[in-house]
């Protein structure tokens, strides 16, 4: 028997200072959303990535356009 599905994985990638379009916060913090396909509940493919924000202060959440990602990520700051 196989055993397969999918998982969503989340990883915080920072902080950049743009303003949040809900309230009057002036941070939102970057997410990494990766949907992998599991098989045996091991992750194998990454099925679809995508970028959200999410403010700290209200918890709006925002998809980031693909065109805008290297200006978000430009914003981040710069570790490693
Ligand atoms: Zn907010």
């Amino acid at each position: 028997m196989i055993i397969f599905g999918f998982r969503r994985r989340g990883k915080r990638l920072g902080v950049i200072a743009l303003p949040c379009r809900n309230c009057a916060s002036g941070q939102l913090v970057l997410h990494k959303m990766t949907r992998w396909f599991t098989l045996f509940f091991i992750p194998i493919i990454p099925v679809s990535v995508r970028h959200v924000t999410v403010c700290p202060n209200c918890k709006a959440q925002r998809d980031v356009p693909r065109d805008q990602l290297e200006h978000v990520k430009s914003l981040l700051p710069a570790t490693s």
